[in-house]
């Protein structure tokens, strides 16, 4: 089924379009089923229809959907409260999408620079990266395709490449505006790209001697999807000055949210930054329901489980075929790099009932219900695995 001409023809899509879904399972108009190994990228963490999010949503449309920032609003002080506790972060900023929980750390560490009289904050990131759509995190974003027609970027940015810290220490070194550093702790639309160990260890380090900000955009990465809360917590005692996350934290219902520590959450004053919809009741109830879920089930146990048995299921079935490059994984964040462009295959997975994504021409990623039960990671092996090696068979 293919899309009104009435909708902005912003997004290639395949020709599918879904009635339901149930936990791990969609369901497609003509009652066909398919096995989403992609949580509508990194969205439904508890998979589709979870009770836990329709009760949360329900019972909140009964009460308050929306009433103001203008006023009180106690569920979002309980959400601040609980991202704060499980991040180790001091006070949460609420918006509606990850580009913009992005648009806040990077207006945070503008006004950061300007409290210390730098009147041009230059903010470094990386290539390969991905922060939004929005026209600065367009220009944060690593990736020339998403900024080409929209030139004149938003200034302001310093690149080095990703996972090189004598980069990141030149431009420092060169440049006395730098005021902080936007890093996603896994690149997701670049594609699963895991940096060394000693990366994210050694940027704080760096920070703390310069007085930077270390920013890490864990829009893709949060709420539990790399095996921890948040990525970052992989490395004991590391905590950064800003966090952002979207995705994940309302498994569909839109929400995002910028995270703050210390100096950086004592930055934006009232009168500095707002949002109509930010932390409204609704979205913070369906919050607070997926956290508590996530707490309850041992979901992030689970990501670090099921990742590691998908990725030896991938090893098992495709090491002699010729057609795996590498597998690079962390939690439910898998990417199965071929050794040739493969973009069609998410078309022909997904006339074979399987949801996954293409991203970087070669990588096939992967993002499944943090939920997916054993027998549906074997049934996701068995299914991709044979699709991938006749794929190049018939290349
Ligand atoms: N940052 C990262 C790392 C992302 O993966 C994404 C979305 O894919 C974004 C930012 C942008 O989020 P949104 O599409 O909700 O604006």
């Amino acid at each position: 089924m293919s899309q009104s001409e009435s909708v902005m023809n912003t997004y290639g899509r395949l020709s599918v379009a879904f009635s339901h879904g149930e936990g791990c399972w969609l369901y497609d108009i003509d009652g066909n089923k398919y096995l989403d190994a992609l949580s509508g990228i990194a969205v439904c963490g508890l998979g589709h229809a979870h009770p836990a999010v329709t009760q949360a949503i329900t019972e909140q449309a009964r009460k308050l959907i929306h009433t103001s920032n203008l006023y009180g609003i106690p569920l979002q002080s309980q959400l601040a409260e609980k991202l704060s506790s499980v991040s180790g972060m001091d006070k949460v900023f609420f918006s509606n999408s990850g580009a913009e929980a992005n648009e806040c750390a990077i207006k945070i560490a503008r006004l950061y620079g300007h409290n210390k009289g730098i009147e041009q904050p230059t903010i470094i990131v990386m290539s390969g990266s991905f922060h939004g759509r929005t026209l600065a995190t367009l220009s944060a974003t690593g990736n020339q395709k998403i900024q080409a027609g929209f030139e004149p970027l938003v200034q302001g940015f310093a690149r080095a490449p990703f996972n090189d810290m004598s980069a990141v220490q030149q431009i420092i070194e060169n440049n006395s505006n730098v005021v902080a550093v936007l890093v996603e702790p896994i690149q997701g639309e670049g594609g699963i790209n895991i940096p060394d160990a000693e990366y994210l260890p050694a940027l704080r380090q760096l920070c703390d001697q310069h007085e930077l900000l270390l920013m890490l955009d864990e829009i893709q990465t949060g709420n539990a999807r790399a095996g921890h809360y948040f990525a970052y917590q992989q490395h004991s005692g590391l905590l950064p000055d800003v966090v952002t996350t979207a995705k994940g934290l309302g498994n569909g219902v839109p929400i995002g949210a910028c995270l703050a520590k210390g100096i950086a959450a004592e930055t934006l004053k009232p009168g500095n930054h707002g949002s109509t919809f930010g932390g409204n009741p609704l979205a913070c109830a369906v919050g607070l329901a997926v956290m508590k879920t996530i707490e309850d089930e041992n979901l992030t146990k689970r990501a670090t489980t099921l990742g590691e048995y998908i990725s030896a299921g991938f090893t098992a079935a495709l090491k002699d075929s010729g057609c795996l490059n590498k597998i690079k994984q962390q939690g439910l964040l898998i990417g199965l790099e071929l050794t040739a462009p493969c973009t069609e295959l998410a078309a022909i997975a997904k006339d074979n009932g399987l949801l996954i994504n293409v991203t970087a021409e070669k990588v096939i990623r992967l993002l499944p219900p943090l939920i997916m039960t054993d027998d549906e990671a074997d049934l996701l092996v068995e299914k991709l695995s044979a699709l991938i090696k006749n794929y190049f068979s018939n290349k």
